[in-house]
């Protein structure tokens, strides 16, 4: 069965980044140093200002929104850029237009900036572009690594539905479950098993799926209101991590990370999950991603009071009983 994506206007494609670039008249870029150093000497038409994204501080993007010029905003590298570009565009009402230089993360198709606020990630806003262009040449460019941890924000639908059908059951559901929602879930992640060597040899059609699927991700958390169906105890155990060890590591790997941990509490088929990553080439052994064990069993060990502290939504995360499990299994899970 084909897949296809709902979500933002998009053109794929082979070098289009300078073409687009070229043809929009005047802009602001927000970007990166390193996506703008692989095009800057090939675009006639130089941006009127160039902000330099990283910041995702609230007072901070309100001032750049106050100071951009009234022209088109153009967001161009990873989440921080595409973030910054989106807040601008809804603050100013100013057209937005997205090139992505990486498919670590959906915030390409998504409306809303993740702001980074007293120590917490906080979502708001409701940015539309008027196209996002994604260029397969700038993916390539970007360290693979980059590429490949894109699967994380897809393969934890894995994870959150089942996540979402339990709370369902303990009568813990505050978004309405249906069986319904098991199937959505299970045709992105068949759509990703099936894309995954695509992905790890970095083809023009792996690319593209990959961001087809981020595309309808991130159009249905906006069409339902909310992300149950791919948010759950994986990214909760990520969260806790973060907590536990004042760090973070791709977030495409970490929570990765997570739906191998959290599909074999669930019972969950976690060997389907560690195929589906094998597929990718996405690095999962904790010397790759340089973690210890001893980081692992901490953040495992806080993660049921810490998800009920942050008043997560129900989830395995808060079952997890530190005298009903095997260290030494958890770490297997991962050094495969
Ligand atoms: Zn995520």
């Amino acid at each position: 069965m084909t897949f296809n994506a709902n979500g933002f206007n998009v053109t794929y494609g082979n070098d289009i980044a300078v073409t687009a670039l070229e043809e929009i008249g005047n802009y602001v870029l927000v970007t990166q140093p390193e996506p703008w150093a692989l095009l800057k000497n090939r675009v006639t038409n130089q941006p009127v200002q160039i902000i330099q994204s990283g910041d995702l501080a609230p007072e901070h993007l309100d001032h750049l929104a106050e100071t951009s010029p009234s022209t088109t905003i153009v967001g161009l590298g990873g989440g921080s850029a595409m973030d910054t570009a989106k807040w601008i565009h809804w603050r100013r009402s100013l057209p937005l237009i997205q090139l992505p230089s990486l498919p670590s993360v959906d915030a390409c198709f998504t409306r809303m900036s993740a702001l980074r606020d007293r120590g917490g990630v906080r979502y708001e806003g409701d940015a539309v572009p008027e196209m996002v262009y994604v260029d397969f040449e700038l993916f390539r460019a970007a360290p693979r690594v980059m590429v490949t941890s894109g699967i994380g924000d897809v393969l934890s639908c894995h994870t959150a539905w089942f996540d979402w059908r339990f709370a369902s059951q303990e009568k813990q559901d505050e978004f309405g479950w249906t069986p319904e929602l098991a199937t959505i879930s299970q045709t992105y992640l068949d759509e990703l098993y099936d894309c995954a060597p695509g992905i790890s040899e970095l083809t023009d059609d792996g690319l593209r799926r990959l961001m087809e699927l981020h595309r309808d991700i991130g159009w249905r958390c906006h069409e339902w209101g909310h992300a149950r169906f791919e948010e759950g105890s994986e990214h909760f155990f990520a969260y806790t991590f973060e907590e536990v060890t004042g760090r973070t590591i791709l977030h495409g790997e970490l929570v990765s990370m997570g739906v191998q941990i959290m599909s074999h509490f669930q019972g969950n088929n976690p060997e389907r999950v560690r195929e589906t990553i094998a597929r990718a080439g996405t690095r999962h052994r904790l010397s790759e991603l340089n973690v210890t064990e001893g980081e692992v069993l901490e953040s495992l060990r806080r993660l049921p009071s810490f998800t009920i502290e942050q008043n997560h939504w129900y989830s395995f995360a808060r079952m997890l009983k530190p005298n009903e499990y095997n260290d030494k299994e958890i770490i297997s899970l991962l050094n495969w």
